[in-house]
């Protein structure tokens, strides 16, 4: 494929002001779905996009095509809470655990996981991330849902809820600092306990006790494929989509000139840098030292799983998200410490897999021909009858910073790049509020969002 050669970036001689205002030649770095996203808010504004990318826009390679799916207005709560520290001597010897650091890594992660630890040291610093957070959630399914119908596949948002899952009371008690949290930001729920929760989830295992049901909730059943329509859309509306992986930039001065690619350049007077896990390498280019890790996550799908559920649950003693999907039944989840090339230890996926058999019994065997025989085929997620073993398992880098924000805006050295990577758990979510973030501070317009807990300066 040709690219464009070098030619004059667009603000070239122009007052800086002015430029910000008007439409740009803007390189979209990355196609997961903070770059589509990016690249058709952009579009919208009025400018010229190209979005490149060197895989399939919303392919294996991307976080955003395995992630749990949840769009989520109550995923506030930060991973690092008060007294964690005192946990972490039990996740480096519990293999079994959700959270696990592998020891060869982790000299090389100790500074982040300092940081990390420190995000989380006061109730307070907790409490301003979950602001933070919240700013970027509370309307993600509202704001999925337009996107999805404009792209055309209405049919892959929903907002059906999503439901917690605790054994009894007291499970759910001890979550009180996560509730509390939630609460302060907006978020409501409603308890189902007894025959209400059997109701909605006939075939749980009978430990669990308590269901809290966050009605706003809402989850993409094909998170891959929803990338994919919305990169088609961003092209229908003029983008320009490479196949191409960014190496560098190419500066005139102090001005932008174009991305230097493995394809050749690409003339542009801004740049976005959405790559997930590969930003950071991009953004120590500017001189941008942004400490990134990759919290890598696993999921398996049961295509066939003989289980009848409505919405996505997380058990609070799993910590995964079981999700309804086009697919089948994805549970997703486990935060593995370890370098992004270390090689997949697939032990975290069957570890996934058996624990959805406990929660599910119908999943271990007999029972699940039974249930399954009633399942009807909701698109909303019932998950049809037969065999409950792993169709697919998968790896993927959530892009996480130490102090569980991203990191959205203008590059220290050479603010005609932006940054918009760093999502962490939650980048499915937020992916059109940072969109919109990045196209107010490109128009240099006062910003519907606070940027100042995301600023890339702040490490
Ligand atoms: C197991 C798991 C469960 C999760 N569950 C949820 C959930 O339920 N809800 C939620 O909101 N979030 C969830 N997440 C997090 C979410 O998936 C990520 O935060 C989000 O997908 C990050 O999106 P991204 O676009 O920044 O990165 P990615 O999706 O990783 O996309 C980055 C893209 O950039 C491309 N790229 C890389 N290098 C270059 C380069 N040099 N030039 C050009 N392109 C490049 C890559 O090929 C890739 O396609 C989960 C993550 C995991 C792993």
């Amino acid at each position: 494929m040709t690219l464009d050669t070098l030619a004059p970036a667009a603000s070239d001689g122009c007052d800086r002001e002015l430029a910000m205002s008007s439409g740009h030649h803007i390189a979209v770095i990355g196609a997961g779905i903070v770059g589509a996203m990016v690249a058709l808010v952009l579009l919208r504004d009025g400018h010229q996009i190209t979005l490149m990318e060197p895989g399939e826009p919303g392919g294996e390679q991307a976080a955003s095509f395995g992630n749990g799916a949840w769009l989520s207005p109550a995923s506030v709560v930060p991973m690092s809470t008060p007294g964690l520290w005192k946990k972490l001597p039990g996740y480096l010897s519990d293999a079994d655990g959700p959270l696990v650091i592998r020891w060869s890594a982790l000299p090389g992660l100790l500074p982040w996981l300092l940081r990390f630890l420190w995000a989380g040291h006061s109730v307070a610093r907790v409490e301003a991330t979950a602001r933070a957070l919240s700013a970027l959630l509370k309307d993600a399914p509202q704001r999925h849902l337009q996107h999805a119908a404009t792209a055309g596949v209405a049919d892959l948002v929903v907002q059906h809820g999503l439901l917690y899952l605790y054994p009894d009371r007291a499970a759910f008690q001890a979550e009180a600092l996560s509730w509390r949290l939630r609460r302060d930001n907006g978020v409501q729920w409603t308890e189902l306990e007894g025959p209400a929760l059997r109701e909605l989830l006939p075939d749980v295992d009978p430990r669990y006790g308590l269901g809290i049901r966050v009605a706003a909730g809402g989850h993409c059943l094909d998170p891959g494929a929803y990338v994919a329509a919305l990169v088609r859309q961003a092209e229908a509306e003029g983008a320009r989509v490479v196949r191409a992986r960014a190496t560098g930039f190419v500066f005139e001065g102090a001005r932008l000139a174009a991305v230097r690619t493995d394809q050749g350049e690409v003339a542009c007077g801004r740049a976005v840098i959405a790559a997930g896990i590969a930003s950071a390498a991009l953004a120590r280019q500017l001189g941008d030292r942004i400490p990134l890790a990759s919290e890598r996550g696993y999921h398996v799908v049961l295509a066939k799983a003989p289980v009848r559920l409505s919405l996505p649950v997380m058990p609070s003693d799993g910590k995964m998200a079981m999700t309804p999907t086009r697919g089948g039944l994805r549970v997703a989840g486990q935060v593995e410490l370890a370098a992004v090339s270390a090689a997949p230890d697939w032990r975290r996926a069957e570890l996934l897999a058996r624990f959805a058999r406990r929660m599910f019994p119908a999943l271990s065997g007999d029972a699940g021909a039974e249930a399954g025989a009633d399942a009807g085929a909701d698109a909303g997620g019932i998950a049809g009858v037969e065999a409950a073993s792993p169709t697919s398992r998968w790896l993927g880098h959530r892009p996480s910073t130490p102090d569980g924000l991203p990191v959205i805006g203008p590059s220290l050295a050479h603010p005609d790049v932006l940054h918009a990577f760093g999502h962490g758990h939650v980048g499915l979510a937020a992916a059109p509020a940072t969109a919109e973030l990045v196209a107010d501070l490109l128009a240099g317009r006062s910003p519907a969002i606070d940027p100042q807990p995301y600023r890339p300066g702040r490490f």
